[in-house]
């Protein structure tokens, strides 16, 4: 049994959240990153949620400058990139493999949920199809663990070290 890596999620947490989404943030189970100002920059959500709903995506990247960053860069044909350097690195493409595995086993310590079973996140193992997902990954678990979440952060143009954060005053 691995712990997943994340923090206990606090009610502030929660309300900064949902003003980063515009939308009530649902079924968040801990804050898997953070800005260095203490915002989250990656939610953990359940692998079911409160409404019985089964939701694959255990990392969510829900800061806006960072999804702003990773969102220039899809638009730029990193994605089909990354996939030429998965076809072309047997190394990289193993590391890819291993995150896929790391992901279901984070989102199996909190519960397993057989209609998601081997569904991970972002394409992966083999494909690559959302860099959001792989970039919150990455910063969920550090670097080494999502190789092509590792690329991502280092191409965006947004560092977790950097505060780019509107001022939360929600309360
Ligand atoms: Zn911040």
């Amino acid at each position: 049994m691995t712990t997943p890596p994340f923090d206990p999620v606090s009610e502030r947490d929660i309300e900064i959240v949902s003003a980063q989404l515009g939308r009530p943030a649902r079924g968040v189970v801990g804050i898997a990153a953070r800005c260095v100002c203490g915002a989250p920059t990656v939610v953990a959500t359940a692998p079911r949620l409160p409404d019985g709903t089964p939701f694959p995506t255990l990392y969510y990247l829900s800061h806006p400058a960072a999804t702003a960053a990773i969102s220039r860069l899809e638009a730029s044909g990193t994605m089909a990139e990354f996939a030429r350097m998965l076809a072309d690195d047997e190394e990289l493409r193993l590391g890819y493999e291993r995150a896929h595995r790391a992901y279901l086993a984070d989102r199996d310590s909190i519960e397993h949920v057989e209609e998601i079973d081997g569904f991970s996140a972002g394409g992966m193992p083999v494909r690559v199809k959302c860099l959001h997902a792989l970039a919150a990954h990455a910063l969920a678990a550090g670097e080494g663990v999502n190789p092509v979440g590792d690329l991502a952060l280092t191409r965006a143009e947004w560092s977790p070290a950097v505060c780019e954060c509107a001022d939360y005053t929600v309360r």
